[in-house]
């Protein structure tokens, strides 16, 4: 058996799944079976693994681990919010954009969007800024 964090897309709530092994929760996912247990949303997927904080060392309090969770999760959503509130959206032309504002050819502004690793690796080879996100953002493109 092995255990999965999973994130569901419409509600962005995170549960857990156990599954016979990593193919039998490819096989589920893709009848879409893997049921957000929340909003019974079938649009699941693997969730990002986070260090098990509290529960690493001498503590296996189970209730202070969800009080780390629920910091980290809330601390996101506050992270998202002003980050959607104070940068431009510029969606798959984030690349484009971002060297457009690195080498002086637009208006120097916040800018939020998507970008591939390899993308992303070329921009910080130019010397260009770019953090990684710890969620998904809504885009038009
Ligand atoms: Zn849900």
């Amino acid at each position: 058996m092995i255990k999965y964090e999973l994130k569901c897309r419409a509600c962005d709530h995170q549960f857990e799944g156990w599954f016979v092994d990593s193919a039998g929760y490819d096989a589920q996912a893709a009848a879409g079976e893997v049921l957000c247990p929340f909003c019974n949303s079938a649009d699941t997927g693997k969730a990002i693994m986070a260090p098990n904080i509290a529960r690493s060392r001498s503590s296996d309090d189970a209730s202070s681990n969800g009080d780390v969770r629920a910091q980290v999760y809330e601390a996101m959503r506050a992270l998202r919010a002003e980050i959607e509130a104070n940068s431009d959206n510029v969606g798959k032309s984030f690349p484009e954009e971002a060297r457009k504002i690195h080498y002086g050819e637009t208006e120097e502004r916040a800018i939020h969007g998507e970008a591939t690793l390899d993308e992303a690796k070329e921009l910080v080879d130019e010397g260009i800024d770019v953090m990684p996100l710890p969620f998904r953002t809504e885009t038009d493109a």
